[in-house]
């Protein structure tokens, strides 16, 4: 993705009250935070956060954590989160390499994905959000029943992922190859769209999802 810098991003970050600038002090302790024992949900790639704002928005009795790198994109959800009254948004950033350092076992109720980036070039495979090292990392900090929920237009990532899930201690519980238009029930349901779906679906493009959970579970909670 081409980014455009913000001028002075990371430093309105860095003073944002919404945003976690050290955020390994909180490893077991994000309960703290939100002043209740809801659970958490975090975003990895938020970009701009529509998605996860929105969905802070619909479910005050559910915490959100938005993960991102770039500060020329995540200002831009701190800039309308300082427009809302809600309590249960926060933001990190920050490269989701490093949540392990920052999660606790069992911390983390669900994780979203939503049009992750490619890597396209197979020596980059580790960086791609659904590969093997990634799921090890989310095996490390979701809860028993967690899950994971997955959206992208891109085909030969979302066929990765497919192939790459079982590969590691989650397995694919649902999955559609095109989100919108069939309006599977199940995984359509509540759908919420984020900034680059809109644009997609707009073009055309079919939208794959899927959902994983832990071989020893399969369960969707
Ligand atoms: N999820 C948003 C959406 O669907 O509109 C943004 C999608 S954009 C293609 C992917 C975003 O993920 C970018 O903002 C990128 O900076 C972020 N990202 C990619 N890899 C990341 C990582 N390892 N840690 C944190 N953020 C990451």
């Amino acid at each position: 993705m081409r980014l455009r810098n913000v001028r002075g991003s990371r430093e309105a970050i860095a003073e944002s009250e919404y945003t976690i600038n050290l955020p390994a002090e909180y490893k077991g302790r994000w309960k703290e935070l939100f002043g209740n024992d809801n659970p958490i949900r975090i975003e990895i790639g938020m970009g701009k956060g529509k998605f996860i704002t929105e969905l802070a928005v619909n479910h005050p009795d559910i915490n959100y954590i938005g993960i991102e790198k770039y500060s020329s994109v995540l200002i831009r959800a701190v800039e309308k989160r300082k427009e809302l009254d809600i309590k249960n948004l926060f933001f990190i950033r920050m490269d989701a390499v490093e949540i392990c350092d920052v999660f606790d076992k069992e911390e983390i109720d669900r994780i979203y994905l939503n049009f992750s980036d490619p890597w396209p070039k197979d020596r980059h495979a580790k960086r791609r959000l659904t590969s093997r090292q990634f799921f090890s990392r989310y095996n490390e900090i979701l809860k028993t029943g967690g899950i994971v929920e997955f959206k992208t237009d891109n085909r030969p990532l979302f066929d990765f992922s497919m192939e790459e899930i079982p590969e590691t201690d989650f397995n694919v519980l649902a999955y559609t190859y095109n989100l919108h238009g069939e309006k599977d029930k199940r995984l359509f349901e509540g759908n919420v769209t984020t900034e680059y779906e809109e644009k997609f679906v707009i073009m055309g493009n079919p939208i794959c999802k899927l959902v994983a959970g832990r071989k020893s579970e399969n369960t969707i909670n």
